[in-house]
């Protein structure tokens, strides 16, 4: 007797352990018929940049193995590809867990009802969030705009996350042909600029696993204070594999609960937690503001004065700013496709608020260039380093970089590691190069304006400018 099959459509769950869908499939009984969907077509304006389109490329990959290469891999708009899918393998069931993107809530409600009015058993699960954005409500029953009641009382009172479940024993693959190849996707770029991030990253599950072993060993202690700094190793880097699926925020909530008890380093693991809580955050902000990833979450900002300059522009994303620690942040995305939080903090604030450049041109920029990019994180830190986001940092709020640079890369390790042009030069002045000596910048062998530049804006005067732009607003 044939078995009834299901499709099992993966998406932002690129994982095995603890995927909902997947064991919902397998407890009732379903062969299993994997498949993916590169739906650029839907996706628009958002679709992958090339950073994520080469960490898909490799996720998939290892999905793929792990799936015993039964992995159907299509390109197009889903839910034609679906329809035939479900035609040419006669699947009686699609299963899927939910992702949280404005266009992709459209297009699978769309796709969800035009299964079911077919007749299939359809049904979705969370993988991706600890608790669902619209389960998250002040007591009136309104959505949170403020992230600390969001979290403390929103989330912590709501029961704990569940535990994560196992990797499945076995799966039963339904018997299909057509299987398509990763090839078929074209997701590697043509010119191989990627060789940086393949160093320094393993994609897919297992990558994930290795990580998350790793910074909860060596890195968890001490996170609440060395976080802030990029020359030390104490952050996790799971935002690619948690934006992916790689890794369920599940297991990284319960397994960090077990590490910071164990270490006696409950400050950490609180601070730890309340990281994937700002992802919460974000998630709940996009899901009850769709268009926030344009348009600014405080109106009157609407109206701000932004300024136009390609060739500043372009030195901000090349990394040749004169400025060293956000050269270092710049160059440190270019090579890696990551860039450490405070110093992606740092990098937006002199953009928008020294340069004057639009936030969307950073959004843009980093969208194309991080293998974690992900829309809502993308969008409301850029909202809250610009200042009109919800919750935000209040415009008057100027980092400036070269002090934030004494404080959290003392030594100028971080620097001296994306800034080679700079590593001879003494700690005192590597953070600020124009300040030093002429036999200093000699001995160090930095040309200032010719193998490093001048720093492109007076930090003093654009800071007054831009208060007095931010000013205009109030009174606008
Ligand atoms: P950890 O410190 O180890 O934190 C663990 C996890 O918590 C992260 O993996 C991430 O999922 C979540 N998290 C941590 N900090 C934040 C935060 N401030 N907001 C939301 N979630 C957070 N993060 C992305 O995942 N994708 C983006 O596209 C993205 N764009 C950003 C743009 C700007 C301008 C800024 C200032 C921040 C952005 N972030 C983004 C948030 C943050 O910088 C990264 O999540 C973090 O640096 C990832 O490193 P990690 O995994 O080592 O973080």
């Amino acid at each position: 007797m044939t078995k009834k099959k299901a499709i099992l459509w993966f998406r932002q769950d690129l994982r095995l352990k603890d995927n909902p869908a997947l064991l919902h499939a397998i407890e009732n009984d379903y062969d299993i018929l994997p498949v993916f969907i590169l739906d650029d077509e839907s996706a628009g304006d958002w679709k992958r940049g090339g950073a994520a389109c080469w960490w898909l490329h490799e996720s998939l990959q290892s999905l793929n193995k792990s799936l015993k290469n039964n992995l159907v891999l299509r390109k197009g708009a889903a839910g034609d590809i679906i329809s035939e899918l479900v035609k040419e393998s006669s699947a009686s069931a699609v299963f899927w867990n939910r992702c949280y993107e404005p266009w992709r809530i459209a297009r699978d409600k769309k796709i969800k009802e035009e299964l079911k009015s077919s007749g299939l058993d359809v049904d979705t699960f969370n993988a991706s969030l600890l608790w669902e954005p619209w389960e998250i409500k002040k007591d009136d029953g309104t959505p949170y705009k403020v992230f600390t009641p969001f979290y403390r009382k929103g989330c912590l009172g709501k029961p704990a996350p569940q535990e994560p479940r196992p990797t499945p024993e076995k799966i039963n693959f339904a018997p299909f042909k057509e299987r398509g190849t990763l090839e078929d996707l074209d997701l590697m770029p043509s010119i191989q600029w990627y060789d940086g991030m393949k160093k320094f990253w393993q994609p897919g599950e297992d990558g994930a696993q290795n990580r998350l072993q790793d910074f909860l060993e060596d890195g968890l202690k001490g996170y609440k204070e060395d976080r802030n700094r990029p020359d030390m190793e104490n952050v996790s880097r799971l935002s690619p594999y948690l934006h992916n699926g790689e890794i369920s925020p599940r297991d990284v909530w319960h397994k960090a609960q077990i590490a910071g008890v164990a270490q006696g380093c409950e400050k950490d693991l609180d601070h730890f937690c309340s990281e994937l809580g700002w992802r919460e955050f974000s998630y709940a902000l996009l899901y009850h503001n769709p268009d926030m990833v344009r348009t600014p979450l405080q109106e009157k900002f609407a109206k701000f004065p932004w300024d136009k300059n390609d060739k500043a522009l372009h030195a901000w994303q090349k990394g040749q700013t004169g400025i060293p620690i956000v050269d270092a942040g710049m160059r440190q995305l270019w090579e890696t496709g990551w860039m450490h939080n405070r110093v992606r903090m740092i990098v937006a604030s002199l953009l928008i608020k020294n340069m004057l450049l639009h936030w969307h041109h950073g959004e843009d920029w980093f969208w194309d260039t991080l293998v974690d990019a992900d829309l809502a994180n993308n969008s409301a830190s850029w909202q809250w380093v610009a200042g009109c986001g919800a919750d935000a940092a209040p415009y008057f709020r100027i980092f400036n970089p070269i002090t934030q640079s004494e404080k959290f890369d003392p030594d100028g390790d971080y620097i001296r590691r994306y800034v080679p042009e700079l590593k001879d030069m003494p700690a005192k002045y590597i953070h600020q190069p124009s300040e030093a000596g002429p036999l200093i910048l000699q001995a160090a062998g930095v040309k200032l304006g010719k193998n490093y530049p001048m720093p492109i804006v007076d930090l003093k005067k654009t800071r007054e400018t831009a208060l007095e732009a931010f000013q205009s607003l109030k009174t606008a």
